[in-house]
């Protein structure tokens, strides 16, 4: 039986910990020329709000799709400050009842930006009412009920949506269709991870050098979230050892003693591998077999644990499930088994 620590727990998770809700506006970068990499996304969503204050219209929907923690949230909220608009913030779980949604749009004024985080768990009946006001402006609110029930069309101010979703094959056409831009955040590298350890530290007034902050974010895993809760984590360390400065030398010995590899791999990640490796022959094996044997709920191990390893190479996903790479054999220290066919062929030779 593994132990395996709660999601809030993991230091590599993506998901944000209550601590960080508040930590995280003070972190975030303001405007698009501070917004550190994804330059293809940034010159795309920089035309379309160039050509929106040239016609002086609002900016179009923009979905913004990748795992937790890549920056979508900052990306929202930077899109509503160069269009001199307010943010709302909210998320599809908090907007279960119909009145939820229709009472947050009634509330928008002219260009204001609507951010609604997992935007694929909308319920059916909020996603409804979203059509009309994403593509007419319109709220169609039902007054009454049964036979005598009608419709009242309330006009909305021409606002901008801007949907995060870690799931957009699970998003229903519809809804898709409705938005002018589709964007992908892909993983960060870890020049730039290091850019936004080091602006980071100066807005928490951590000392922290060069190679200090490339070495943190080289256990990122390609998350700026990540890079900033280990930014504070190392910075503990380097406390505790009374040291001023945050070195590479500091980082590594912090991350080794939270059990963090040089892959940024922690020890559910290696668990995980070492079980297709060890107990599955490298696989193929179904997912909600390893959730299951891990003790993760299938979710985690989807949204949080899985895509990283398929972005560094441990793991592939094949329609009969998921097999190690030889990548993660090198990675966990396992002899790679020889194929049956090149066996074959040394037998007859
Ligand atoms: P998401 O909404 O995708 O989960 P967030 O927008 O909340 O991610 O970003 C998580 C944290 O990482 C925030 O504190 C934010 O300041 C920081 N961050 C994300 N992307 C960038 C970036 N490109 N440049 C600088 N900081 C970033």
């Amino acid at each position: 039986m593994t132990i395996v620590p709660a999601i809030g727990e993991r230091l590599v998770s993506a998901d944000k910990t209550p601590e960080e809700l508040s930590l995280e506006c003070s972190l975030r970068p303001r405007l698009l020329a501070e917004y550190i990499g994804q330059e293809e996304l940034k010159a795309q969503i920089a035309v379309a709000i160039a050509a929106a204050k040239l016609r002086g219209e609002a900016l179009d929907h923009l979905l913004l799709h990748g795992p937790a923690g890549l920056g979508k949230t900052t990306l929202a909220q930077i899109s509503a400050a160069e269009m001199s608009s307010r943010c709302h913030v909210t998320s599809a779980p908090s907007l279960e009842r119909p009145r939820d949604i229709a009472g947050l749009l009634a509330r928008l004024a002219p260009g204001d930006v609507l951010f609604i985080d997992e935007i694929h768990r909308l319920s059916p009946l909020a996603e409804e009412l979203l059509y009309p006001a994403m593509e007419d402006f319109m709220l169609d609110l039902t007054i009454g009920k049964g036979q005598a029930a009608r419709i009242r069309r309330v006009p909305l101010a021409r606002f901008t949506l801007v949907g995060a979703t870690t799931r957009p094959g699970t998003l229903s056409g519809p809804l898709r269709d409705r938005f002018g831009m589709a964007c992908r955040l892909r993983f960060y590298l870890p020049e730039e991870l290091s850019q936004i350890i080091e602006r980071s530290a100066s807005v928490l007034k951590i000392t922290i050098n060069g190679s200090g902050a490339l070495a943190i974010a080289q256990c990122s895993r390609g998350t700026p979230r990540v890079a900033i809760r280990l930014l504070r984590r190392v910075r503990d360390y380097a406390q505790v050892a009374g040291s001023e400065k945050v070195t590479a030398a500091i980082a590594q010995h912090a991350l080794s003693k939270l059990q963090i590899d040089e892959l940024g791999l922690d020890p559910l990640d290696r668990e995980l591998l070492s079980l297709i490796v060890k107990q599955h022959a490298g696989g193929p094996v179904g997912i909600e077999a390893l959730a299951a044997e891990v003790g993760v709920d299938l979710a985690t191990i989807e949204d949080v644990v899985e895509p990283y390893l398929l972005q560094a190479g441990l793991l592939r996903r094949t329609p009969r499930g998921r097999m190690a790479t030889s990548y993660a054999y090198h990675h966990i220290g396992e002899p790679e088994p020889v194929p049956v066919s090149t066996l074959k062929l040394w037998e007859s030779s």
